[in-house]
């Protein structure tokens, strides 16, 4: 959908979670990783480390449901929202896969796929629809 690649939006990520982040997805080459990152104020301030609890972590992900509770319980106690939500592809591109779009239940927020073999290793997306659309990531 070439129209929506217009919309370039850019979204800041403090060194210290991009470097959390990676560091997990370079842990972890097997298995894709998955969590959310909160944000007080709009400025990402925490990760949540979540179980990949699906069957093929290899290739897909699915955030361990009782874990994903009490992350969102907590964010709400603090006063943080769902900024993010990241995934790691160990061997794929850095672009969100059909089934990441298909299945998403928060298509709202952003998504960060990260490719601890690529470089540049984090990529952003907003999803449309079926469409995604690349975010800018400025680490600060
Ligand atoms: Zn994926």
């Amino acid at each position: 959908m070439p129209g929506l690649w217009f919309s370039m939006i850019r979204a800041q990520l403090p060194q210290n979670i991009y470097h959390r982040v990676l560091n997990e997805a370079r842990d972890s080459p097997e298995a894709e990783i998955c969590g959310l990152i909160s944000a007080h104020q709009h400025t990402p301030v925490r990760c949540y480390s979540i179980t990949n609890a699906h069957p093929r972590p290899a290739s897909a992900f699915d955030m361990a449901a009782g874990e994903l509770v009490c992350a969102l319980r907590h964010m709400r106690e603090q006063g943080e929202q769902l900024w993010a939500i990241y995934h790691s592809h160990p061997q794929g591109p850095g672009t969100p896969s059909s089934r990441d779009i298909a299945e998403c239940g928060y298509p709202e927020t952003l998504h960060l796929v990260i490719t601890p073999h690529l470089e540049p290793p984090l990529h952003a997306w907003r999803y449309a629809g079926q469409d995604t659309m690349p975010v800018r990531l400025e680490i600060v």
